[in-house]
């Protein structure tokens, strides 16, 4: 099917083919045809780059030049970025595009001028809850990945999301995108919406073990050199002879810098030139970037060729890895899945070092069929690979058939909606309660009746699990205490608008109600011991000092557990060791000592700060409300988590090119605030800060007299990670 006899305007069709498509693939010819630019729900069920995003991008420009608005749902805030960054291009068809990522609390009514809205699955639920007005216009809504509904983690949002989009606008078209699963009729009949059931791929894929010095497909064999003793190293070089990239999949952080070093002698002697000299550019910005140990080996892997991608890493570092390897000048990346799971980063051969992952219930497990296929997917880029080639490696001949067996001739699990457990659900029944969706439990059965989980397993399966919760909700105060009438106080409904779970809710408004005096460690413990806060692990090496520090600091915790209950204690220490991570960051420890202090990564601490600026946030506004003490100090240390500095320091850290090490820098040269800054001479600035930055800051602060004239001062010391 040819673009230019679908039903778009001109420009549309030409915008698609000045880049190069003129021709619609096979699964999005069905998709078109089974009504795509009609407005019909979808379900387009296929692999990795098959060109799901395409079909999106037509229904939603259709949709938009019919006078409709459209919401694009992505599960990660990076996928979240690169589609954004995608649809922008639709500016020159006149088309207005937002990004909302940000604070869970906010309306972003101003976003509502945009034609396309790209959210994550939280943020989304975060807009309902808040009532957004420019979510009724949504006219289509486009649910990308959306076989995480089996996420225990985030499927329930996604699930409950859907559902609420579809009863308030019961005329808007839906789209899901999904990887290949099981029961993909299941989910589509769910939807109302008409399947597209594909394994059609852009380019072949040749999916196999490697036993022995051979790479076995279903059809074909094929010896791979072996110039090292490392059978994955050979097969990266085979690849780079061939003129392609391969992606490396680890199941941990210390394996992916353990391969991407030991590539990195043979992958260096094939670098080009050229390769070296851009090569060595991009190392340079890791380093000014970071000045983490982690960093400085990813430098010296980045220099030879290699690379490793991991959640410890920051998100700059990890765009650079990923840009670096787009241009082709990174040979490898060895990464744990997450990069899988959505990023648009595909290489000639996939390489899948490891097919088992750690679960705390039953130890190593071999990964989900789903799983290995995301991973195999990223295998042979559109257009510029002949053919892709995902390998699984095996160590001996039961291995090589239990893989091929299970991997390779096997198809994907079927998948299950994780809605009916009273965490999953809490949250989402008080705040369907709270926007009006469900004002009897009549009427609240009957909006679960609309759920995935209710499609699955019937709504019966609910009924108790929702009086637990309403019990919950009505007991904590968040709910009315009416039996007939489901009505939100004005406490369910403040819990609702923050997008905090209920239980965090009542647990921080127990603690500051029995704290008696609110320290620093108080209120950082009592958002750690919530459910919402992500804790840390408890490595071995870690008891005695956790211990010795909860034994010293004892009256500052609102309760100790009893050392005896062990497995009670085990998860208090979890969440002490947590809020001494955040108290580390709140004084300023250089960001090198925390982590190797914790065993952590950058991108870690940033995380774990991201969500503890929430919840407490949440902790300010709660104790606004409820008249507890508390709101003040929160406020105060919200601010400094979100800075990871010291109080006298936040003046200074509004200006926005100064972080915490500049800030500090500055402070102790004598600068102390934002009005001393403006007074001093931006000479003696530039020696601290470096004229770049002094240049910035004295824009931002006002003062835009030249800098010119000492724009050749070096700072006194190399640039931080500021
Ligand atoms: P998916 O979302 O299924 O992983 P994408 O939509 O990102 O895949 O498509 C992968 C690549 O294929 C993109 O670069 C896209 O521009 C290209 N593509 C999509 N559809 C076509 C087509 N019909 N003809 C040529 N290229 C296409």
């Amino acid at each position: 099917m040819k673009i230019e006899s679908l039903d778009l305007p001109d420009e549309i069709k030409r915008f698609y083919e000045n880049s190069g498509i003129l021709e619609l693939y096979p699964p999005q010819a069905e998709a078109v045809e089974k009504g795509l630019l009609e407005g019909k729900n979808l379900l387009a069920a296929i692999p990795t780059a098959s060109g799901k995003t395409l079909l999106a991008e037509l229904a939603m420009l259709k949709s938009v030049l019919n006078g409709g608005k459209a919401l694009y749902i992505v599960p990660l805030r990076a996928l979240a970025s690169e589609k954004f960054r995608r649809f922008q291009e639709f500016s020159v068809l006149g088309m207005r595009v937002g990004i909302s990522t940000g604070d869970y609390d906010r309306r972003d009514e101003g976003l509502g001028i945009n034609d396309i809205i790209v959210a994550t699955s939280e943020k989304t639920d975060s807009l309902l809850r808040n009532e957004t007005a420019w979510m009724q216009e949504i006219s289509v809504v486009v649910a990308d990945e959306v076989h995480l509904i089996d996420s225990p983690d985030r499927g329930p949002t996604l699930e409950i999301t859907l559902s609420k989009l579809r009863r308030m606008n019961p005329s808007c078209q839906v789209l899901a995108l999904s990887a290949t699963v099981g029961n993909a009729d299941e989910l589509a009949a769910w939807l109302d919406a008409e399947l597209v059931l594909s394994e059609w791929r852009p380019t072949d894929l040749m999916e196999g073990v490697f036993y022995n010095g051979i790479f076995y497909c279903k059809d074909k064999e094929k010896p791979v050199g072996q110039p090292t003793k490392d059978e994955a190293v050979n097969l990266v070089l085979d690849t780079i002879k061939e003129g392609g990239q391969c992606l490396v999949f680890e199941s941990s952080r210390k394996n992916c810098m353990g391969f991407a070093k030991k590539a990195v002698s043979a992958v260096k002697k094939t670098l080009s030139k050229e390769d070296r000299e851009t090569l060595a550019g991009i190392a340079d910005e890791i380093i000014e970037n970071s000045e983490t140990d982690v960093s400085s080996v990813l430098a010296t892997c980045v220099r030879s060729g290699t690379a490793f991608h991991h959640a410890g890493l920051t998100t700059p570092l990890r765009e650079l890895v990923e840009n670096g390897f787009r241009e082709g000048r990174i040979k490898i990346i060895s990464s744990t899945p997450t990069l899988a799971a959505g990023l648009n980063l595909p290489a000639r051969r996939v390489i899948i070092r490891s097919y088992r992952r750690y679960s705390s219930d039953s130890g190593m497990q071999p990964i989900p069929v789903l799983e290995y296929k995301q991973m195999a997917g990223r295998a042979g880029r559109p257009r510029l690979d002949p053919y892709g080639e995902a390998v699984l490696l095996a160590k001996s001949y039961e291995e090589f058939v239990f893989l091929f067996e299970k991997y390779i001739e096997a198809g994907a699990e079927d998948i299950w909606s994780k809605l009916g457990t009273e965490n999953a659900l809490r949250t989402h029944i008080l705040s369907t309660i709270s926007n009006g969706f469900a004002r009897t439990r009549e009427e609240l059965m009957d909006f679960l009746e609309a759920t995935f989980f209710a499609f699955q397993y019937s709504n019966f399966g609910l009924s108790a699990v929702v009086d637990e919760c309403l019990d919950f909700l009505r007991r904590e105060g968040m709910l009315e205490k009416d039996p007939d009438a489901l009505v939100s106080t004005v406490f369910g409904k403040l819990v609702s608008r923050l997008y905090i779970d209920p239980l965090s809710a009542a647990l921080i408004a127990k603690g500051l109600r029995e704290a008696g005096t609110l320290t620093e460690l108080t209120l950082l413990h009592l958002i750690c011991s919530t459910p919402d806060m992500r804790l840390m692990y408890m490595r071995s090496q870690d008891y005695q000092e956790v211990n010795d520090y909860v034994m010293a600091h004892a009256g500052e915790f609102s309760k100790v557990p009893n050392p005896f209950n062990i497995a009670e204690y085990e998860w208090f220490l979890g969440e002490v060791k947590t809020s001494l991570l955040l108290m580390d960051w709140i004084h300023e420890k250089p960001e090198n000592e925390i982590c190797l202090k914790f065993g952590i990564g950058e991108g870690d601490i940033h995380a774990t700060a991201d969500i503890a600026e929430w919840i407490m946030h949440v902790t300010a506004q709660l104790a606004g409300l409820l008249d507890l003490k508390g709101a003040k100090e929160a406020s105060e240390l919200e601010k400094r988590i979100r800075y990871g500095a010291a109080p006298e320091l936040m003046d200074l850290l509004d200006i926005r090119s100064v972080g915490r090490v500049r800030a500090r820098k500055l402070y102790e040269a004598g600068f102390k605030s934002t009005a001393e800054l403006a007074a001093a001479s931006p000479e003696h600035i530039a020696v601290l800060v470096g004229p770049k930055i002094t240049e910035r800051i004295f824009k931002q602060i006002g003062r835009r007299e030249a800098v010119s004239e000492f724009s050749d001062i070096e700072p006194l010391e190399k640039g931080s990670s500021d």
